[in-house]
C-alpha cells in the first residue's frame, strides 16, 4: 500500500517556500538540553512532525532531576496554574492530564482586600484551570501520592521516542560548525549535534559563555520570586479555601501578585514582584487577610518547603543561531503567567521551523522569532495592566471601588462581567494581554468603574478617612 507520508522538500515545494541551507535529514541528531516542559514539548512536537513527513531523527533529552520525587529533586517551582487555553491546547494535541497530576480544579477566584473580599466565580460557568504539582509534591508528600506534570510531559516524549540521558550539561561548543554538548556522565562526557535545543529555563546556572558562543543572544531577565507550601489537609482546606485560589490585592510595596493555591492536602503560597525579600514576605504572611485563609493560631513560620526561585521579566535577544535555538523560559515567557503556556508556544515554533523550513540563523530568524516578538508585545500590554493594577492598590477608595464592582457583578445571574473576566483571565492568564486590556475600555465598564470609585470616595471622605 502507499504511504501517505509527505517529505519535508515536498512540503517546502508545495508551500512555495524556499529550501534553507541546513535541514534536518534522515539519521540527524538532536540534543535537548533540560526535559522540564519545554525541553518535553519540543521533543514531543519534533518526533511528531518528523514523523509525518517520514523523517527518522535521533532525540537526546539532558535532565539531572528525577520528577519521581518529591520535595527540590523533583521539583521546578512553580505556582502549578496550568490555563484553560494550555488544558485545550494539551488536549488538541492528545496530551489530557490525567487525574493523578491534576490535584485540584480551581472554579473560581477569592479577591482578598483590606476593604473586604469578593468570589469571582468563573465566567459562563465553563472555565476550568488545573492546579498540579511539578514534581511528586512538596517534602513529606506520601510516595505514589501524586504524579509529577513534569515527568508525565516528559513520559510523552519518551513514548514518542525520544531518549534520557540523566545528566546536567556543562557546556557547549563548536565542532566545525556542529554544536556540542559537555556533561558529566560515566559512559560518555561529549555528544556532537546536528541540533541543539536549549530549555534549561532560569532557575539553574545557564551553560558559561553562552553570549560569546552564540553571536548577538543575551540571557532573558528575571526577578527574585518566593513560593512556600503548607500540609494543611485535604479538610481544612475544603474549609477555608475550598476549590477557588486565594489572591491578594494589598498596599504593600514591591509586591505584583500573590497567591494561595490549594493542591490536595498542602497548599501553595506564591509571592511575585520586585526582588521578594524575607521583609515583604514577613509582612505578607502577617497581614490579616492572609491569615483569614489559615486556622486560627496556624503557625505559618512552619510549612514543608520553601524556595526563591527566579521569573522572567525580559525576553533573550536573538535566542538562535544555526543549529542553536532557545526555548520556554531561556527565550521568551509571559509576564508573571502562563510561563508553561508560553513554553508550549515556543516549543512549537521552534520545531515547526526545524521541520518546516530548517535550522539556520535565517530560518529561525524567519519563522521562529516572530513568534518570540508576539509574546513580548503582548507582555507591554501585560506591564500597564500590572501598573494599573498598582496604582489601584494603593488606593483604598479604588480596591473598594473594585470589589463592589466585582459583588455587583456576580449577584447578576445573568449580563456582562467585565471586571470579573478581566481580573480572571488577568490572575489565570488564560487570555492574551491584550485582549485583557481591550476588555478594560470598554465603554459601559469604565462609566461603572468611575461611578462605583467616584461614590467609595465620597464614601471614604464621610467616615473621615482621607490618609490614602
Ligand atoms: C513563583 C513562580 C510561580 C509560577 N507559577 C506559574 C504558574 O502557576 N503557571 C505557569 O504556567 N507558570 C508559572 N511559572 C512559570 C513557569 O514555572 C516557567 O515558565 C516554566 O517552568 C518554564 O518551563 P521551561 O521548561 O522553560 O523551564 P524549567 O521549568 O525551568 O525547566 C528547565 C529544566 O532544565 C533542567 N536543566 C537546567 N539546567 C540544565 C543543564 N545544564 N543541563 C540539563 N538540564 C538542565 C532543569 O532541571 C529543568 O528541569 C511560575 C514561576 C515562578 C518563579
Amino acid at each position: 500500500m502507499k504511504s501517505h507520508k509527505i517529505t519535508g522538500q515536498d512540503f517546502l515545494k508545495e508551500s512555495g517556500r524556499q529550501s534553507s541551507s541546513i535541514q534536518l535529514k534522515n539519521g540527524s541528531r538532536v540534543g535537548v538540553v533540560g526535559g522540564g516542559p519545554a525541553g518535553s514539548f519540543f521533543s514531543y512536537f519534533l518526533l511528531g512532525l518528523s514523523d509525518r513527513v517520514d523523517l527518522k531523527l535521533d532525540i537526546d533529552i539532558y535532565e539531572p532531576k528525577d520528577f519521581s520525587k518529591s520535595g527540590p529533586q523533583g521539583c521546578n517551582k512553580c505556582g502549578g496554574i496550568i490555563s484553560e487555553t494550555l488544558v485545550q491546547h494539551l488536549a488538541a494535541e492528545g496530551i489530557n492530564l490525567p487525574a493523578s497530576i491534576v490535584q485540584r480544579g480551581i472554579d473560581s477566584y477569592v479577591m482578598h482586600t483590606d476593604v473586604g473580599s469578593a468570589r469571582i466565580e468563573t465566567p459562563l460557568h465553563e472555565k476550568r484551570i488545573g492546579a498540579v504539582y511539578r514534581g511528586c509534591g512538596p517534602r513529606g508528600t506520601e510516595i505514589g501520592r501524586w504524579d509529577s506534570f513534569d515527568g508525565y510531559l516528559l513520559k510523552k516524549a519518551i513514548e514518542k521516542g525520544a531518549h534520557i540521558i540523566k545528566s546536567r550539561v556543562d557546556s557547549i561548543t563548536f565542532i566545525d560548525d556542529f554544536p556540542q554538548l559537555v556533561y558529566n556522565h560515566p559512559e560518555a562526557s561529549k555528544q556532537t549535534y546536528d541540533l541543539v535545543v536549549i530549555a534549561h529555563g532560569i532557575n539553574t546556572s545557564s551553560l558559561p559563555n553562552l553570549d560569546k558562543i552564540i553571536s548577538g543572544y543575551r540571557a532573558p531577565g528575571h526577578s527574585k520570586t518566593f513560593i512556600k507550601e503548607y500540609h494543611l489537609g485535604s479538610e481544612i482546606i475544603e474549609q477555608y479555601l475550598g476549590s477557588s485560589m486565594h489572591v491578594f490585592l494589598l498596599k504593600l510595596p514591591r509586591l505584583e501578585f500573590a497567591a494561595i493555591i490549594p493542591k490536595g492536602d498542602f497548599v501553595t503560597v506564591c509571592i511575585l514582584g520586585e526582588n521578594i525579600d524575607k521583609d515583604l514576605v514577613s509582612h505578607f504572611m502577617q497581614s490579616p487577610e492572609v491569615k483569614s485563609c489559615f486556622p486560627p493560631n496556624f503557625a505559618l513560620d512552619g510549612g514543608s518547603c520553601q524556595c526563591w526561585p527566579s521569573i522572567n521579566t525580559r525576553g533573550s535577544q536573538r535566542p538562535f543561531c544555526d543549529r542553536v535555538v532557545f526555548i520556554g523560559d531561556s527565550s521568551y515567557s509571559r509576564l508573571y503567567k502562563d510561563g508553561i503556556g508560553a513554553a508550549f508556544i515556543t516549543a512549537k515554533a521552534a520545531a515547526n521551523t526545524a521541520i518546516l523550513q530548517g535550522i539556520a540563523t535565517e530560518d529561525f530568524k524567519r519563522s521562529y522569532w516572530p513568534v518570540c516578538k508576539r509574546i513580548d508585545s503582548d507582555n507591554q500590554f501585560g506591564k500597564i495592566l500590572f501598573l494599573i493594577t498598582k496604582l489601584f492598590q494603593n488606593l483604598r477608595f479604588t480596591r473598594r471601588a473594585i470589589l463592589k464592582t466585582i459583588i455587583t457583578e456576580q449577584r447578576k445571574p445573568q449580563g456582562r462581567k467585565i471586571m470579573s473576566t478581566v481580573l480572571w483571565d488577568l490572575f489565570s492568564g488564560s487570555s492574551s494581554y491584550r485582549e485583557i486590556f481591550l476588555n478594560t475600555l470598554r465603554l459601559s465598564f469604565m462609566g461603572r468603574f468611575a461611578w462605583n470609585s467616584a461614590v467609595s470616595l465620597i464614601n471614604i471622605s464621610k467616615e473621615g478617612n482621607k490618609g490614602e
